[in-house]
């Protein structure tokens, strides 16, 4: 007999029905080479005096995150006024859609680029266009200017460095689109600590121009989901109304205040991680028949012969890679991060072996 529960599907909005479920692999006994996360643990002491603080958990957090903007303010030099920090970076991407997308209008991005960003647009139904990068690597920032003219656009994301492919676009180019389009121009600098580029000198000139940044990565804090924005004073108000109150949980407040104390510890896993990078890229330039994409990232994007079959062998090995399927223009490709130096040579060990076609039974 049909229940009245058995058509829940024609009650969900059409922004939603289509959508699939972000999955991500839990394979803890693998090393973990497929998010682009900081492998080293935190700077030695960091640990003991965030455990160390007298947290109060039954009250609710500065739901202002005062402290935690004063620190970000230093290390951005941007006011606190300009800053707004998130669940992770991937809910300011859903804030500023929700305070400057919708039914109606649009976000310009570029593909092969991060895919939350058509998630956010499609969870708050604004319309994705898509300017694929030039050769699958370099912006078109001339057809991306043309379609930021048009009265439906309203954001533009720029991400830089582009994850995947791991290219820094020109400084120029973006802030031509900045000066130019009128329209908000987003630059995701999720891996900026590794390129060494940003763009937040130019705040201050651009009330249009917002970049988001995230404790993720170069932090080693993706467990505790801290991302913030940066942008002028009034823009960030905007934005500011769309945020749920205590969208930034205490000890995530906190461990971004105490990550900023550990700045210099930091350089040392930064510069150690381009190093391990630089050493993956080289490695894998000496294999026959795989395309290695230069990078400015802590991950590489390559193309072997076989992505798919790669993918399974280095499972088969241990190594939990990003198979990213297949791209616009590239085609099919996978992206590692830089894991700990010696997982890396292991790693090229393991790719050395598949490339010379030893087929391994699964672990
Ligand atoms: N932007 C980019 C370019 C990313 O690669 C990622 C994480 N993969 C994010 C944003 C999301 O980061 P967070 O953990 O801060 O949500």
């Amino acid at each position: 007999m049909e229940t009245a529960f058995s058509n829940l599907e024609s009650l969900v909005r059409s922004g939603v029905r289509q959508l699939v479920p972000y999955e991500v692999k839990n394979m803890p006994e693998c090393i973990k080479l497929d998010a682009n996360e900081n492998p080293f643990p935190w700077p030695v002491g960091m640990r003991e005096d965030l455990f160390s603080e007298k947290l109060m958990f039954n009250r609710y957090p500065d739901g202002m995150a005062q402290d935690l903007k004063r620190a970000i303010a230093t290390y951005t030099k941007i006011p606190a006024e300009g800053i707004l920090v998130g669940n992770g970076s991937d809910e300011l991407i859903q804030l500023i859609l929700l305070t400057f997308g919708g039914l109606g209008k649009s976000m310009i991005i570029h593909p092969p680029t991060f895919g939350m960003y058509k998630i956010s647009a499609q969870l708050t139904d604004t319309t994705v266009v898509e300017v694929p990068l030039l050769n699958g690597l370099d912006l078109d920032s001339e057809q991306i200017l043309k379609a930021s003219l048009s009265p439906e656009a309203h954001v533009v994301i720029i991400c830089n460095p582009n994850n995947p492919t791991g290219t820094q676009f020109p400084r120029e180019e973006i802030l031509q689109l900045v000066r130019e389009s009128g329209k908000i121009i987003v630059v995701d600098e999720a891996y900026a600590e590794f390129s060494g580029e940003t763009l937040i000198s130019e705040i201050e000139n651009y009330p249009n121009l917002v970049i988001l940044r995230t404790f993720s990565k170069s932090f080693g804090m993706a467990g505790l989901r801290l991302g913030y924005l940066l942008g002028q004073a009034e823009t960030i108000a905007l934005i500011n109304r769309v945020r749920a109150p205590f969208n930034v949980n205490l000890f995530s407040q906190k461990a971004g205040i105490l990550a900023l104390n550990y700045l210099s510890e930091y350089q040392v896993q930064i510069q150690c991680l381009k190093a391990e990078t630089q050493k993956l890229y080289e490695g894998l330039t000496q294999v026959p028949d795989v395309v290695v994409y230069p990078t400015k990232a802590n991950f590489i994007l390559f193309k072997p012969g076989d992505p798919d079959g790669w993918a399974a062998e280095l499972l088969k090995r241990g190594f939990l890679v990003r198979n990213m399927g297949m791209l616009p223009i590239i085609g099919k490709a996978l992206r590692i991060s830089a894991g700990l130096p010696e997982e890396n040579d292991r790693l090229l060990r393991a790719i050395r072996e598949i490339n010379s076609g030893v087929i391994r039974r699964p672990l």
